[in-house]
């Protein structure tokens, strides 16, 4: 049986895809150029360059909102990026868009998070006071251009212009950014909104009445008991989940086929022209997830059970970054390499930015006995 050729995968992107997706024999290609591969496109390959990174692996032992290792059916930050990758596909796949395009982007959004979640990040940008800040989208695209260093010929990961342009956030870029770019954006939204009140209600800090005060919830438990009025706890709760996911990506795949249609774009260049994003929910769903969003701050993010170990945590993070800037002697040579060009600073935060959360907790033990 003949194997099919690069060439005939872009092929087939042209004859599938819709005329505003980003096909990837169209890629403005990469900083440092490469010869392309015989048998993979040009954002397959940056998602197997992404899958392979060290900072991709280090994921499993981030915390996503509940500290990394307090339970086994908690999300970390790997399994939140599988749950975006996934619901990227899902909406890239219906829009007739590109998919390894949105599962790239998906695959490396989070690169860039610090450990020990929120409060780390709230830490880590204390710690950066006066020395340039510290965001993690931005953080995300110093890794793969970078941090990451397995090839000798250049820098970082060499990523398609496309899969770059999506680690950058909308007022970073002064464009939209491609609509597969703007679906891992969104996904990432419903994944962390779904799989947050999920783990809440796991971790038993959510009660019954107060998941009832938000719309979202409330909806999908209406539409549960219509289908199972049998079920009770702790099914139903899996089932409200599972509920919620699908009414916002079926949200998101009808307002945002009718944005995109009535916009009238055909190209992705004239997505990037856009001036309001076209991958969105509906004005409805739009509301109800502000309130939601506001329900998870006031009741998950800063609830006692996850901010007081996360101050601890965050406590330990500020100890190791004052150690290292006293003493850069003590970081690892990759690291010791950069601070020429990058400054101390800088170096000891994306140091202590790629930490995993038990990795920094072993280095706070080792740099208290010196
Ligand atoms: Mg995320």
């Amino acid at each position: 049986m003949a194997w099919k050729t690069r060439e005939e995968m872009e092929a087939d992107e042209r004859g599938m895809l819709a005329s505003f997706a980003q096909k990837s024999g169209d890629s403005r290609g990469r900083i440092f150029p490469e010869p392309r591969h015989a048998y993979r496109t040009e954002f397959q390959r940056d998602r197997a360059r992404i899958i392979h990174a060290r900072a991709f692996r280090r994921l499993e032992y981030k915390t996503q909102v509940f500290l990394n290792g307090t339970g086994d059916h908690l999300r970390t930050r790997l399994t939140h990026t599988i749950e975006v990758a996934s619901i990227s596909r899902t909406i890239a796949r219906a829009l007739s868009l590109n998919e390894d395009l949105a599962e790239a982007i998906a695959l490396a959004h989070d690169l860039g998070h610090s450990p020990f979640g929120h409060s780390g990040e709230e830490m880590l940008t204390l710690c950066m006071h006066g020395h340039g800040g510290f965001e993690h989208n931005e953080q995300s695209l110093r890794v793969v251009d970078l941090l990451e260093a397995p090839y000798p010929d250049f820098p970082g990961l060499n990523l398609t212009f496309e899969v770059r342009e999506g680690l950058q956030k909308h007022r970073q870029l002064k464009t939209c950014g491609s609509l597969e770019a703007q679906i891992a954006n969104l996904a990432d939204e419903i994944t962390y909104y779904s799989h947050d009140l999920d783990d809440a209600v796991d971790f038993d800090i959510l009660s019954a009445n107060q998941l009832e005060e938000t719309a979202v919830w409330r909806h999908s438990h209406g539409n549960v008991k219509e289908r199972h009025p049998e079920v009770r706890e702790p099914e139903l709760h899996t089932l409200i989940i599972r509920d919620i996911i699908d009414v916002q990506v079926r949200d998101v795949i009808t307002s945002s086929a009718e944005a995109i249609e009535s916009s009238g774009v055909a190209t992705p260049d004239d997505v990037r022209g856009q001036e309001r994003l076209l991958i969105r929910y509906s004005d409805e769903l739009q509301t109800a997830n502000a309130e939601l969003r506001r329900f998870l701050y006031q009741n998950v993010y800063y609830h006692p059970r996850v901010a007081e170990v996360n101050r601890q945590a965050c406590e330990m993070l500020r100890t190791v970054f004052e150690a290292f800037v006293l003493a850069p002697d003590l970081l690892g040579d990759a690291a010791a390499k950069r601070i020429e060009s990058e400054g101390l600073y800088r170096t000891v935060c994306d140091y202590i930015a790629g930490m995993t959360d038990r990795y920094l907790i072993e280095e706070h033990v080792r740099l208290a006995k010196l």
